[in-house]
């Protein structure tokens, strides 16, 4: 039986992105491989967007991302005006089996409310963010059963208030189309610079990486937008307003005043075939993570790219990162030197081959189509007096946990 899947994309960026998104990025290497099984897809999106789809919804012309910088009373209405495009779409038609959200708190809000319709379809929910943000929505959470989570990690669910969890149907790990025939990709020859490529924010570490560059002396590339703002002339024409955003403040506090030019640079957003060459000539990316990441694109990214990943064993890092054959983790700062040290030691045939078998949008896809026939049975199975199944949810395979963290001699 073919499927009509509404996935929607939200309002804030085209798909795929032109540079940073990677929320779009995991849609746009997602909804080729769904239509390769069979799925119609119905994207909503903005009108900017360029992935082929069977049929579009689209609620703003481009991309709404500044926006979402500016206060409440003036971003929330971006997300509801794209959300109420969906609905309008959901009430209007009677061929969507179900729909795939992507769309932070206000799209489990808006789309359980809608559930509550016998006739609107069921409702995957992936969450992409770390869980520990909106508590007070998430532990109340009492969505009904036709409305089901993932995450893009099984630590980002275990880390789930219980409520949320017991919506929850297991996780998906990312994926990237680099991975793609990635295990016969020609080696690229490696520079001398290790890279952090991601957006500019305490999280992500961008300070420990400069502050470890300069005390071993090796050569560190930082790629990616602080807030709103891709291009360091971008920052400067926004002059002292900038400085309300908390990036904004965390690049000017503690990252600027690190970079020089010379030992670590920052370059800005950058996409495309510039992007992964820069990623896939570096001898390391860097994670020195300062929160649970939750996903992780440019993880499955730079492993795609044969370049081994250095970080803190937080978050999903564990799960993506085989320690010792991808990439090093510690629990300890103080060891990432020697493990930025120790990088030679790591194969980027193996980077590329594990990246081949775990992270193509093939693998990802075949879990979705998985997980849409679940939640979709198992509101038929409510429809005709049963319940939805939390058992085979607990069942789900928790990932592949790599259970060593020592640091090499
Ligand atoms: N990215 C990019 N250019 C940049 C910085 C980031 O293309 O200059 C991409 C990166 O390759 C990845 C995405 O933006 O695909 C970031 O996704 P990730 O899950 O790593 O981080 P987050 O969603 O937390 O920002």
């Amino acid at each position: 039986m073919t499927r009509t899947v509404l996935v929607n994309a939200g309002p804030w960026l085209p798909v795929p992105p032109d540079g940073y998104g990677g929320i779009e990025n995991v849609v746009a290497a997602l909804v080729p491989q769904l239509r390769r099984l069979g799925i119609r897809v119905l994207l909503a999106t903005v009108a900017r967007s360029t992935l082929p789809v069977d049929e579009r919804l689209t609620s703003f012309p481009d991309g709404q991302f500044e926006v979402l910088q500016r206060p409440y009373n003036q971003a929330s209405g971006v997300a509801h005006a794209h959300l109420h495009a969906v609905l309008r779409a959901l009430r209007d038609r009677d061929d969507i089996d179900l729909v795939h959200d992507h769309v932070e708190v206000v799209g489990l809000a808006v789309l359980s409310a809608a559930a509550l319709a016998p006739t609107a379809p069921p409702v995957l929910h992936t969450l992409h963010w770390d869980l520990g943000k909106h508590a007070d929505f998430y532990s109340g959470l009492d969505a009904g059963p036709r409305v089901r989570v993932n995450g893009v990690s099984a630590s980002q669910l275990h880390r789930a208030p219980e409520a949320l969890r017991r919506h929850s149907i297991g996780h998906v790990h990312l994926a990237t189309p680099l991975a793609v025939g990635a295990d016969r990709r020609a080696p690229v020859e490696k520079a001398d610079h290790t890279v952090v490529i991601g957006r500019i924010t305490p999280g992500k570490g961008q300070h420990l990486a400069a502050r470890l560059a300069h005390e071993c002396g090796f050569d560190l590339v930082l790629a990616g937008p602080v807030g709103p703002h891709r291009q360091p002339t971008d920052l400067t024409a926004a002059g002292s307003a900038a400085a309300a955003n908390p990036d904004v403040r965390y690049w000017e506090d503690e990252v600027r005043p690190l970079v020089d030019g010379t030992r670590v640079r920052w370059i800005g957003t950058v996409a495309s075939q510039e992007r992964n060459t820069l990623v896939a000539s570096a001898r390391a990316s860097l994670f020195p993570l300062q929160w649970e990441e939750p996903g992780g694109t440019a993880v499955v990214e730079t492993l795609a790219l044969g370049t081994p990943a250095v970080g803190l064993s937080r978050g999903c890092l564990p799960e993506l990162v085989e320690h010792g054959r991808t990439g090093w983790l510690t629990d300890s700062p103080d060891d990432l030197a020697a493990l930025v040290q120790a990088v030679g030691r790591i194969d980027p045939r193996e980077c590329r081959e594990q990246a081949t078998r775990r992270f193509t949008p093939a693998v990802m896809a075949a879990r979705y189509a998985d997980l849409y026939e679940q939640v979709i049975s198992g509101t038929s199975d409510r429809a005709a007096g049963g319940r939805f199944h939390p058992s085979r949810a607990a069942n789900l395979p928790l990932g592949d946990e790599a259970p060593l963290r020592r640091v090499p001699r």
